[in-house]
């Protein structure tokens, strides 16, 4: 199958190796023979939404994130449309925030966002930064762990009713506060772990990339074939154990 992925801003929002992210899912792909092509989209690049069956965007500083947020904001209704449609989505970070309906930095200015996931985001004095992991609320994952990097300076309020990606064990999570971290809208996923996020937690590329396939083949998801994920594993269990022993609490 070829699985079609927009890469929003790659050469704006892409800190901590996010575009490893990508890396990831295109190898895994290749290894149940379906092929990635991968589209960058940045300022000023048509986006058709049901023309992706994988949308992704990365993290970045206050700076970039203003340089791409009224062009993002202008299209909020095609990846709306996309989520709609069934594609995927894997939102990082500074991605993450401006995919909700905005976010305020540090020196008050407000970046209106695409209104794709139901929250807002207020950047405060003190970053949160450190190792993260998660308990997934997923329905696909429950109880499964989620590892990763966290630095940010803003704090994401969920509306009442959004799903969060997860439950905190370790870390500051959405805002350091309300013991849950990132958000869920159908196949769209938000969150603040950095990392890159997939090498270390390979079930998740898995869900996001048979979702993908499935909005490829105009069929329902069906789980991927198992592949031998040691060194993944091993590199989640460091992650886990190293959010465990120093993960929420001030470097
Ligand atoms: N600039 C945003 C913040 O500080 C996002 C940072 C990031 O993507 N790591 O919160």
């Amino acid at each position: 199958m070829i699985v079609r992925v927009g890469h929003l801003y790659p050469e704006y929002l892409n800190i901590y190796a996010d575009r490893g992210n990508i890396a990831v899912l295109t190898r895994r792909a290749a290894a149940r023979s379906h092929e990635l092509l991968v589209e960058p989209v940045t300022l000023g690049t048509p986006l058709e939404p049901g023309s992706h069956d994988l949308l992704y965007v990365g993290g970045g500083q206050d700076r970039e994130q203003a340089m791409i947020a009224p062009d993002l904001a202008e299209r909020g209704e095609a990846i709306r449309a996309a989520v709609e449609g069934g594609a995927a989505l894997l939102a990082v970070c500074g991605g993450y925030q401006l995919l909700g309906r905005g976010y305020r930095g540090r020196d008050g200015t407000w970046l209106a966002g695409a209104g794709v996931f139901p929250h807002e985001t207020l950047a405060d004095e003190t970053r949160m930064i450190g190792d993260v992991l998660l308990e997934s609320m997923l329905a696909e994952a429950r109880g499964k762990t989620i590892a990763g990097f966290e630095n940010h300076a803003g704090r994401t309020v969920l509306d009442e009713a959004a799903e969060p990606l997860g439950r905190v064990i370790a870390g500051y999570g959405n805002d350091g506060a309300s013991g849950f971290e990132g958000c869920r809208v159908r196949r769209a996923l938000g969150t603040y772990l950095h990392g890159p996020l997939l090498p270390r937690n390979p079930w998740l590329a898995d869900l996001l990339l048979s979702w993908a396939v499935a909005h490829a083949a105009g069929a329902e998801p069906e789980p991927l074939s198992q592949l031998p994920d040691e060194l993944e594993a091993q590199a989640h269990a460091v992650a886990a154990d190293r959010a465990r022993a120093r993960g929420g609490r001030p470097a």
